[in-house]
């Protein structure tokens, strides 16, 4: 078996990977395991707070920041196209290899994937291929506004098509949720109607919330045995 992680992918870009890939990290530390975290790839880097820093401290700054994101560009762009815009390339091998130092320090990974599941990695890989040779079950986010039931929908059914196992689905406020709850239309109302409707369909998956800025997922999420499940599926 694989050693235990799990892949924190989405359905698009910027729908909240980090906020999630972050919580999830300090949820096991705060449940006392050693926790890797792993970016194989970012691009769009050009802050300090980036992804890899925002993973390592809510890991608790193990090993160096480097090696949580041993590939990084600064141009906003798919990172194989990132990488060229500054007469690079993606270094296919080391996306697969980066998380072996994690392995040796950790009882779980959690890595942060670039953009969403289908999503180019590199000049070959897809995120999808990547979750694949890591052996991997995934996290699938997405954020909480109107259309989260399709994409997520989508997002599942197509990775469980690669044969990919789907542990969690996470809806992610990337903003402050507006309007009353017993306004059916407002963005918080749609957001936990959503998940409800979520948590129906996919059958028994964990279906979990974070809110702006909130340290955890709602309701809680046994993290630590999903990490331990198998990244194909069954
Ligand atoms: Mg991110």
């Amino acid at each position: 078996m694989a050693h235990p992680g799990l892949f924190v992918t989405g359905t698009d870009t910027d729908v909240g990977k980090t906020a999630v890939a972050t919580a999830i990290a300090r949820h096991l530390v705060a449940e006392g395991r050693r926790v890797g975290v792993y970016k194989p790839v970012a691009s769009g880097v050009t802050t300090a707070v980036s992804d890899a820093r925002r993973l390592w401290e809510a890991a608790g700054a193990p090993l160096t920041i480097e090696q949580v994101c041993p590939q990084a560009f600064t141009a906003p762009l798919a990172p194989p196209w990132a990488a060229r815009a500054e007469g690079r390339s993606v270094d296919e091998r080391l996306l697969r290899k980066g998380i072996e130092p994690w392995r040796g320090v950790s009882d779980v990974v959690i890595v942060e994937g670039a953009g969403g599941l289908f999503s180019p990695a590199g000049e070959k890989s897809l995120n999808a291929d990547l979750a694949r040779d890591l052996g991997l079950p995934l996290v699938i986010v997405d954020a909480a506004r109107l259309g989260a039931i399709g994409r997520t929908l989508m997002a599942v059914t197509a990775a469980r098509a690669e044969g990919l196992a789907v542990a969690a689905v996470v809806l992610s406020h990337t903003h402050p949720l507006a309007g009353a709850d017993d306004d059916p239309a407002s963005e918080r109302r749609i957001a936990a109607d959503n998940a409800l409707e979520l948590a129906g369909r996919l059958g028994g998956m964990p279906v979990g919330v974070l809110a702006h800025a909130a340290e955890r997922v709602a309701p809680d999420i046994d993290w630590s045995t999903l990490a331990r499940s198998d990244g194909r599926r069954a």
